[in-house]
């Protein structure tokens, strides 16, 4: 594994060794005797889960032992997830399922965006809680265990003005086959819809040389595949000025030992040719890219409030197809029924649908969230028109990506393998494109193991994925 070695006297869990460290090492400081455990529960998006590997390596580095169960932590972790529905009532439900354990002795904190957006009323709602916390304020979470370990309660609230990214001197990876990294924190730009920039906090970018660190680490560990992750990775501006981030995707993608670098997610807006250029240009950068339009229709963007027109989408989009050498699979995600969306702007959503022909396209009825200017906004679409509008997109949708993937048959592709299934004695894997390509072995040949690289010669296409068989050896992870 990658970082310092673990102390010699250390006789912990094996799954500590799955601990990367980020950063100069404190380890030294931790007592090894009884350390305390914790589970973490986590909702949300991919930040999210990344966050919560970084949570687990702030308490292992502050002597804290991961357990697997609710049943054998001491403190129970609940990170949050707001962007949509009724998450409010989902979390205080949650909670008071956790009330029956607190005569066992364990203490809940509360972390993430629900965490931030109903803040202290979590403690009157749910008193056995003993820590509420933002995503802004999880670099202090060494400080708020000490004051909850004193049977006090700890709050990490007001930190969304920071300059400060969290970097951790740790990181859980919990994924056997990807690192993440986030090279920008929060989100400055108020869609009118988006609780994320009142939950996550202002825009800041942490510096190309920590994040080529963190990538080095990662390649160490044995990884080949990095994912950049935040609300806007393209928004991304090093405080060092070294480079941009089409710059920066293109260092990492040559840090040594790495074979595949994704980014997510990006905005329209600060989507460059130059972005384009160092995907087409560094072969190390997935043929992949998830730019959310959210719709159609001018209008209803600029109501919105996402800073660019349809036709700027539509330009993006052909920069895209236009790289010369690579093949780029194109997602998205799209709101229905916003506030005062027309029969006629939905079906500007529905042709940009046609037009592009986006391989995947991550669909959303819209929710009304607290804080947003779009809650106050009038004509408010009824819930069944929007069940009609997201079930008439899906349809549509469903038809282009079968032809999508109807092209792949008969290609070979290189995937990465991600797991098998014995029963079906099938190989999981993923291609550049992100496309899920399952696959049989042939007779004679070693099942691939997780983390390495095979060619697929692709047979058939599902709804959602594509199926082969391996064409030849496996290529080793490390090779
Ligand atoms: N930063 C990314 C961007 O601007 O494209 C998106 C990040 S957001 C966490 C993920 C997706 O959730 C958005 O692209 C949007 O489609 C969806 N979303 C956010 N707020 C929503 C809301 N109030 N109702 C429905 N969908 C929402
Ligand atoms: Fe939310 Fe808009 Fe920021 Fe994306 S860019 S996280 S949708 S406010």
């Amino acid at each position: 594994m990658a970082g310092s070695p673990l102390p010699q006297s250390f006789s912990g869990p094996s799954w500590l060794a799955q601990v990367c460290r980020t950063g100069p090492a404190r380890i030294c400081a931790v007592s090894f005797e009884q350390p305390k455990t914790f589970f973490i529960e986590t909702f949300g998006c991919q930040m999210n889960f990344h966050d919560s590997e970084k949570v687990a390596g702030s308490l292992v580095s502050q002597g804290y032992r991961q357990v697997q169960s609710i049943e054998d932590a001491d403190l129970i972790f609940y990170n949050t997830c707001s962007i949509r529905d009724k998450a409010e009532q989902k979390v205080f439900h949650r909670l008071a399922e956790f009330k029956r354990l607190q005569k066992l002795g364990k203490k809940f904190a509360v972390i993430g965006c629900v965490a931030q957006q109903e803040g202290e009323r979590i403690f009157e709602r749910a008193p056995h809680v003993s820590l509420v916390a933002g995503s802004a304020s999880y670099r202090n979470l060494p400080e708020m265990l000490v004051q909850i370990g004193r049977g006090e309660r700890a709050t990490g609230l007001d930190d969304r003005n920071t300059d400060e990214t969290f970097e951790t001197e740790f990181t859980a990876r919990t994924n056997p086959h990807r690192g993440y990294i986030t090279i920008i924190e929060g989100c400055d730009k108020f869609c009118a819809y988006c609780v994320v920039p009142y939950t996550r906090g202002r825009e800041r970018s942490r510096t190309s040389s920590s994040v080529l660190e963190e990538a080095r680490r990662i390649a160490d560990s044995g990884l080949t595949e990095i994912q950049l992750l935040g609300q806007n990775v393209n928004s991304y501006r090093d405080p060092l000025a070294k480079c941009t981030f089409a710059g920066l995707l293109a260092e990492v993608g040559q840090v040594p030992g790495i074979r595949r670098v994704r980014f997510m997610t990006s905005h329209p807006r600060h989507f460059t040719r130059e972005i384009v250029e160092a995907i087409d240009s560094v072969p190390m950068l997935c043929d992949h890219v998830h730019l959310p339009v959210q719709s159609g229709s001018s209008r209803v963007l600029s109501a919105m409030a996402r800073e660019y027109t349809r036709e700027q989408y539509l330009e993006r989009i052909a920069w895209i197809r236009a790289a010369k050498h690579r093949s780029i699979s194109l997602t998205t995600d799209i709101i229905v029924g916003f506030p005062g969306e027309t029969a006629d702007e939905f079906e500007q959503t529905m042709t940009l649908l046609e037009e592009v022909q986006f391989d995947a396209v991550f669909s959303f009825k819209y929710s009304p969230r607290p804080n947003t200017p779009a809650i106050a906004m009038e004509n408010a679409i009824p819930e069944e028109e929007k069940v009609r509008r997201l079930a008439v997109l899906n349809d549509c949708q469903r038809e282009i990506q079968r032809a999508n993937y109807m092209r792949h048959v008969g290609q070979v592709l290189e995937v990465m393998v991600e797991g098998y299934q014995p029963a079906r004695n099938q190989v999981t894997g993923r291609t550049s494109q992100n496309t899920t390509l399952n696959f049989t072995v042939p007779e004679g040949l070693a099942v691939p193991k997780v983390g390495s690289y095979a060619q697929v010669s692709v047979l058939r296409s599902h709804p959602n994925s594509l199926a082969g068989e391996m064409a030849a050896p496996p290529v080793c992870c490390t090779a």
